[in-house]
């Protein structure tokens, strides 16, 4: 296999769907040396197969807002691979959806997913519906608008959505009662992060963060450093960015900063059980931005216009959107004495800011290893919802502890160089294709 060639290809079937081609290329480069040493991969064609997903279902969404206006909107499934388990991750809603973006976080998702130890394939979803500033009643008509498209493709052990940006636990609830009426059936497992009082997992709206900052623990006590007493910077403001502040702070770190659209709030006495939960206000206030933060309390600054990554910290978490964080954005942390960065959102970091951080030495793990206990506890859902049963919030907690171990144990059997610097983006990258390959191989040409 070369890389070049691959990439040419695709650039030239798929062009300017950058993000995709982004997300491939930094897989393929990671895996180049291993698979060469595999040729019964070359023999079967794995990597020409597994760049592309297996379908995509594209579709027109129309509903009616507030004022009786008819709105249209583009909605889709990526089902991108289906080797280890059902087709298995979230739906995002947000302005700038497009198929370039849903391919990258199908492919990326595949990896993840792989890495979880559990059985689950890769997909995504979503559409240009822009939530921001939408009425409650505007959100249900449009989440059930998309689901009546979409019903029909997925299902238990078919295609499994979930959330992802602009998708949470209410979007879940209006799309899954609109399954339930149109499939007529209650199949719970059709869908994860659903409410706890139907079939919803303990753990789940916190599982993305909690297991971020378990995995960061791993990596830390591999380096011989400790969370407690860490400045920490946090990009965004929603549920993933909630669930690392509280962990963050549980595990004795000082929360410096988080951030929106609008700016970064400057918080440099930290976090405590009322900020935590104004985030979760903030968040479902659904105005998208951050500033009001800092108006109510009184030892917060908001700065308009700038990234969280301008705050002096000891451990950079970007927890909001591909590409959040760039190749500046990385010197300036690195010259303000920043020694580790871990991407809580997919991709959150450019490819100039990865080699940068790692040009520097310091610890830095991709969003595939890092933030897959948020779909592995989607999983766990999974398994309850098949067995009709609930476990409690301690052995949810205690299998993500399992899994979040688990994955840093991969990245670091896969991404250790020989001058003892772990290459977390390699390491997480040749475990997660491994495993998919693997899979792929022994079932043959399909
Ligand atoms: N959207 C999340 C992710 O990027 C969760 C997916 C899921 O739970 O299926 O992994």
């Amino acid at each position: 296999m070369k890389v070049q060639t691959i990439m040419a290809d695709l650039e030239r079937k798929h062009p300017g769907e950058s993000e995709y081609l982004q997300a491939v290329q930094e897989v393929l480069e990671s895996i180049e040396e291993v698979y060469n040493l595999h040729p019964e991969f070359e023999k079967a064609k794995i990597v020409e197969r597994m760049v592309e997903p297996d379908r995509i279902f594209t579709f027109r969404v129309t509903w009616v807002d507030d004022k009786g206006e008819i709105q249209t909107n583009l909605g889709y499934r990526i089902q991108f691979n289906s080797a280890i388990g059902p087709y298995k991750g979230g739906i995002r809603f947000h302005k700038a959806v497009n198929p370039s973006m849903l391919k990258f976080l199908g492919f990326e998702q595949t990896f993840k997913n792989a890495l979880t130890t559990l059985p689950m394939g890769g997909a995504k979803g979503g559409s240009d519906f822009d939530p921001v500033g939408k009425s409650d009643a505007e959100i249900m008509r449009f989440c059930q608008a998309f689901m009546w498209e979409l019903w029909n493709n997925i299902g238990p052990d078919t295609d499994v959505p979930a959330g992802d940006v602009g998708v949470g636990g209410r979007e879940i609830g209006y799309m899954y009662g609109m399954y339930k009426k149109l499939a007529r059936e209650y199949n719970t497992g059709v869908l994860t992060g659903k409410g706890m009082t139907w079939g919803g997992s303990l753990i789940r709206p916190e599982a993305t963060g909690f297991g971020a900052l378990y995995f960061v623990e791993h990596m830390l006590a591999k380096a011989g450093k400790s969370i407690k007493g860490a400045t920490v910077a946090i990009s965004g403001f929603g549920n993933v960015a909630w669930g690392a502040a509280t962990k963050a702070t549980e595990l004795g770190a000082k929360v410096v900063a988080i951030s929106g659209p609008d700016g970064v709030v400057y918080n440099p006495e930290g976090m405590n059980k009322e900020k935590l939960d104004y985030m979760l206000a903030l968040r479902a206030s659904n105005r998208n931005i951050v500033a009001p933060f800092a108006e109510k309390f009184a030892d917060a600054t908001f700065i308009p216009g700038k990234k969280a990554w301008s705050i002096k910290c000891d451990i950079a978490l970007p927890c909001a959107f591909q590409n959040e964080l760039n190749g500046d954005d990385a010197a300036e942390l690195v010259a303000n004495g920043t020694w580790c960065a871990a991407e809580v959102s997919n991709m959150g970091c450019t490819p100039e800011a990865i080699a940068t951080f790692q040009g520097a030495g310091i610890l830095f793990a991709p969003g595939k290893a890092v933030n897959a206990g948020g779909v592995a506890t989607s999983g766990l859902e999974m398994t309850q919802n098949a067995m009709h049963i609930s476990w409690s919030a301690a052995e949810v907690d205690s299998k993500l502890h399992y899994i979040m171990e688990s994955i840093h144990a991969a990245c670091v059997k896969y991404g250790t160089q020989e001058d003892g610097y772990i290459n977390y983006v390699k390491g997480a990258n040749i475990a997660g294709f491994m495993k998919v390959a693997q899979a792929m191989l022994e079932q043959g040409i399909v």
